[in-house]
């Protein structure tokens, strides 16, 4: 039996939503070519397409969106996030952006170039696009277990210290302007990296004259991990963890939308005075002025109230509860799901619930649509649809991982939503012989391609043999 303490908020105010027939979600997805993403989320029931974004709120966001000041120059706005960045992440220079990627294509475009590489733990696919858009080439040097669904290591967003010497020896200091390390790696399933690999990392590459920038998107659920995992962090603060993840690095890029509990922003932390001078020059190009960058005022109240409200150790024990509930309810149920469960997601293995399915049509594909019809629930892929082309040579890349992620947002969802989601992954995994065609591309986009592709079932009408 797995606990679950009540959820240390109450609702209110409330979003109506709505279940739906198995044959308007038949005629939904057909309609969306196959591919959740382009389901109206009216038609979803419960949505687990992504925590980013999706949190609720709090009352004191709510407030404090109040307080927004809207001046287009220096907004006291931008100081109070300003101050909420260095006291919780500790970077002096905060840069705010639009989202995420906005900081991702602005600090490429100040430090990467053609011919030069960039090493990293697995790869987020909005990271790399603009990494490999600016010229660079992007190299995995996460640790192998990372690439096991079954493997039980604690920290499998850690990095392989052999692999990063290796190719620093291998293309030379100089052609590696940065190494860009994420807290938690989502591909890999929201898993955490340690403080101690962390700090080698930086160690490694500081020795070699390279900068390290964190992807701090959820880095707060990192530090509950390590909290949790690591030898000689148990009675620290989250807060304090939070620190000793950024204090080595050289600055990080960060979705608010994330552990950051807003529904839009971004900022970029730096600790060198000239690079973020650099970076506001860009931001100013396609952000915004550098006290706004493509935020509203209110959007930077919020943020900051949020950062405050992340590192509460009620609030972050009790997200990633709910996200082990539901992982022990499928792994109970002899659903095959990525170990140990992630700080934000729940990754079901594709590629062992669908071994009939063959990798070229796509089983997390095939999955994630199932899953909607059977249960009206919304989930995503995550493995070769993702994983894209290889840029040079134009091949799909097919990741070791195949999966199909459950996303939970923040606050949003109660212990019944989340029993609905897992009976229905229980269901889809129990009638996965009705399953009996993979998908293939009808409309392929030429990045990050799995936001936009149609799908066409690769053996006739539907992907259900009987339905
Ligand atoms: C969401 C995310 C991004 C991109 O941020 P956006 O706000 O979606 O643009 C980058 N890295 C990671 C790890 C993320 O989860």
């Amino acid at each position: 039996m797995t606990t679950y303490e009540p959820e240390p908020w109450r609702i209110k105010m409330v979003e109506p939503i709505r279940a739906t027939t198995r044959a308007h979600r038949e005629r939904a997805i057909r309609a969306a070519g196959w591919n959740p993403c382009l389901l109206r989320a009216e038609d979803v029931h419960i949505d687990l397409f992504t925590d980013s974004g999706t949190n609720a709120m709090s009352d004191r966001q709510w407030s404090a969106l109040m307080r927004g000041d809207e001046a287009y120059a220096g907004a006291r706005s931008f100081y109070v996030l300003e101050q909420a960045v260095r006291e919780h992440y500790g970077y002096p220079h905060v840069v705010p952006v639009h989202q995420g990627r906005g900081g991702e294509a602005i600090l490429s475009r100040c430090l990467l170039g053609p011919g030069t590489h960039v090493p990293g733990n697995m790869y987020f696919p909005t990271t790399r696009a603009h990494q490999e858009l600016n010229g660079a080439t992007f190299h995995d040097v996460i640790v192998d277990e990372a690439h096991d669904p079954v493997s039980e290591h604690p920290f499998k967003g850690d990095v392989d210290l052999d692999k990063l010497r290796a190719l620093v020896e291998e293309v030379g200091a100089d052609a590696i302007p940065c190494v860009s390390v994420a807290a938690t790696v989502n591909m890999a399933g929201g898993q955490p990296i340690s403080v101690g690999n962390l700090t080698a990392v930086c160690e490694l590459a500081h020795a070699h004259g390279i900068p390290v920038f964190l992807d701090a998107a959820r880095a707060v659920e990192n530090a509950w991990f390590v909290k949790q995992r690591e030898p000689g962090w148990g009675d620290k603060s989250v807060a304090e963890i939070l620190h000793a993840l950024c204090a080595p690095t050289d600055g990080a890029v960060v979705s608010a939308k994330k552990d950051g509990l807003a529904n839009i922003g971004g900022w970029v932390g730096l600790r060198d005075a000239d690079l973020a001078d650099r970076v506001r020059a860009e931001a100013l190009l396609y952000e915004g002025l550098h006290t706004y960058g493509g935020m509203a005022g209110r959007d930077m109240e919020a943020i900051a109230q949020g950062i405050a409200e992340s590192v509460d150790e009620e609030h972050i024990r009790s997200r990633v509860a709910q996200v082990e509930y539901l992982g022990a309810r499928l792994r109970n149920a002899g659903v095959p799901v990525v170990r140990p469960f992630g700080g934000h997601c729940v990754c079901v293995d594709a590629a062992a619930t669908l071994p009939h399915i063959p990798r070229g049509q796509f089983p997390g594909q095939t999955l994630a649509a199932a899953l909607y019809v059977v249960g009206g629930v919304r989930g995503v892929e995550r493995g070769g649809v993702s994983a894209g082309r290889d840029p040079r040579t134009g091949d799909n890349r097919t990741p070791a991982l195949e999966l199909l992620r459950l996303a939970v947002p923040r606050r949003v969802y109660t212990r019944c939503h989340i029993d609905h989601v897992a009976d229905s992954v229980i269901k889809v995994h129990q009638e996965r012989e009705e399953i009996t065609s993979g998908l293939v591309f009808s409309h392929e986009p030429p990045v990050l391609r799995f936001f936009q592709a149609r799908f066409a079932p690769a053996g006739g009408e539907s992907i259900f043999g009987r339905s």
